[in-house]
């Protein structure tokens, strides 16, 4: 799980994106970061650490190159933007491994939540292809595979890398060449805009934006969402446009942050249909009943070698342990 946010509009987006990620750190603490995009060309700030460790990096570029047109200090503040609070599946804790992530020609920025399965193809491919990798994480190949899509049509470019894509996860792009837009797409994770005046919302949950917008619109799973300042457009991946209602919420940010639930407790259970539905995606993806063999792991083999399995856990899951241990 990590925590995704975005604005495009007419204000400077920098500190809405941080007010954004301080709901959403719970969601992750690894690391953060955030795009901006000013006077033609995007800026990425990243930082190992929690959401104090890039606020501490950002003001100490404020400081070190004030005047010399950074995005940070630019005369025009960025109005576009995108920020990610990260809890690492692939590869370590570094700055390297921090989102944004970006393409070879830096063109285009991503923030992703989730797990690309098949990066590892698709990052050998676009390797072959002469493209740079920088991190080891699964994400960056989203940024690579949007740039070798685009042809001057970032929704259509997102739409294309989409279908290549399998796992769960939900990103959102931004790219130099179309300076007031965000593109998202949702597949198994959260992924929900909040509708302003003339500047619009994209996140990870509804907290992330509820001091600035009440007015929300949730997407579905296998949704592709097209923000600019004047409004939103969702279509299906084959770029067909879709309704969506727009909801008012009545939440208080503390009801938002248990997703409108009395409480956390009662939010969990409820969410327990889709955390299930998360963790098994990518075992029943195939269609052909549950796919356990993971690299191997169940080769009878190796099972017939192992000695002892430790099944560590606290809290409720040291009884969904128990369970386990009964089952094994
Ligand atoms: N898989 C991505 C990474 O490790 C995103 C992690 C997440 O969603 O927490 O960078």
């Amino acid at each position: 799980m990590c925590g995704i946010v975005g604005y495009v509009g007419r204000r400077p987006a920098r500190e809405l994106l941080l007010a954004g990620l301080r709901k959403l750190e719970y969601r992750g603490y690894d690391s953060a970061g955030i795009s901006l995009m000013a006077e033609g060309r995007i800026e990425a700030v990243r930082a190992v650490g929690n959401l104090n460790a890039l606020e501490a990096k950002l003001a100490v570029e404020d400081a070190a190159i004030a005047g010399k047109g950074a995005v940070a200090v630019a005369a025009q503040p960025a109005t576009t933007g995108i920020g990610h609070t990260r809890w690492a599946t692939h590869g370590r804790v570094s700055e390297e491994n921090a989102h944004p992530h970006y393409d070879s020609g830096d063109r285009v920025h991503v923030v992703v939540n989730g797990i690309v399965e098949n990066y590892m193809s698709l990052k050998e491919r676009l390797s072959e292809q002469g493209n740079e990798f920088t991190s080891e994480t699964d994400a960056e190949v989203i940024a690579h595979l949007i740039a070798d899509h685009y042809d001057g049509d970032l929704a259509d470019a997102v739409r294309r890398a989409y279908t290549e894509l399998e796992g769960h996860y939900a990103f959102v792009a931004m790219c130099v060449d179309e300076p007031e837009l965000l593109v998202g797409a949702r597949k198994e994770c959260p992924l929900i805009i909040g509708r302003g005046e003339g500047e619009q919302f994209v996140a990870s949950a509804v907290p992330a934006f509820l001091a600035e917008t009440r007015q929300v619109q949730f997407l579905d799973n296998d949704e592709i969402v097209i923000l600019t300042p004047d409004g939103v457009t969702i279509t299906t991946p084959a770029g067909e446009e879709l309704e969506r209602a727009v909801e008012t919420v009545d939440w208080d940010e503390e009801t938002a942050e248990k997703g409108g639930y009395e409480t956390f407790m009662l939010k969990e259970i409820h969410e327990q249909a889709d955390a299930v539905a998360e963790t098994i995606a990518d075992r029943v993806a195939r269609g052909d009943g549950v796919d356990l063999d993971e690299e191997g792991a169940l080769d009878e083999a190796i099972l017939a070698g192992v000695k002892r399995v430790v099944v560590v856990a606290c809290g409720t899951s040291y009884h969904a342990g128990l369970i386990g241990r009964y089952a094994i």
